[in-house]
């Protein structure tokens, strides 16, 4: 109920209010809405009639979301570090991108970033162990 209640600067009694609903049945179906102002009762006939007050519309984003969603972003950018890289290799002696062949931190940053898929493994980043693991499955 309460997120339904919404701002109005009421033309027939201008009052600062909100509008009231009442859904509107046809035998036990409903078909619709009544929409009242709450301070006088005055019935607006639709939707595009209730003079909705803009300042009132609700703010979607406060401050606080905002830097929630900036956090978003930052993990988006760690998340195109080589160890969620699909050519990410490990051993136990060094880190290495399977694509260019270097020595790389798990950290790093790469154009060449391609997210492993959400089932992939440590091992599907060789071919190796891949076709092994075919092997196996037949
Ligand atoms: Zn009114």
């Amino acid at each position: 109920m309460e997120a339904k209640k919404m701002a109005i600067l009421c033309l027939a009694c201008k009052a600062d209010t909100f509008v009231r609903r009442e859904p509107v049945y046809e035998g036990f179906r409903k078909t619709g809405e009544r929409i009242f102002c709450m301070s006088c009762g005055h019935e607006y006939a639709s939707e595009g009639d209730v003079p909705y007050t803009t300042t009132a519309k609700p703010t979607l984003f406060t401050d606080a979301d905002r830097s929630k969603r900036v956090e978003v972003f930052r993990n988006d950018e760690k998340g195109r570090n080589c160890r969620h890289c699909r050519h990410f290799v490990v051993n136990p002696f060094i880190q290495r991108c399977g694509r260019r062949h270097v020595e790389v931190q798990a950290t790093d940053c790469c154009d060449d970033f391609q997210a492993r898929s959400a089932v992939a493994t440590e091992t599907e980043c060789d071919p190796l162990q891949r076709k092994l693991d075919q092997l196996l499955s037949d």
